[in-house]
């Protein structure tokens, strides 16, 4: 991912910006994008993204479907008989 160091959409500032990610003529610094009331249904956050969507998080989700997936495999087994 390319760092820019140009002005931010945001807050106007001169920073290092990366281009966002929900409007892509928009370019953010990290305060603003750590700061966005949109960061928590953006699909991959321009600054620290890859921290949400690091390996603990997606183990953690997908044990969490795993289980899921055995619950329901055991209540259909208990059902059928
Ligand atoms: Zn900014």
């Amino acid at each position: 991912m390319t760092i820019y160091w140009e002005r931010c959409s945001i807050c106007r500032k001169h920073k290092p910006v990366r281009q966002c990610t929900l409007w892509q003529d928009d370019m953010v610094c990290a305060e603003c994008c750590l700061l966005c009331s949109h960061r928590g249904s953006c699909p991959a956050p321009a600054w620290f993204g890859e921290f949400r969507t690091a390996v603990p998080v997606s183990e953690r989700r997908r044990e969490e479907a795993r289980k899921a997936l055995e619950d329901l495999l055991k209540r259909l087994e208990s059902g059928s008989t």
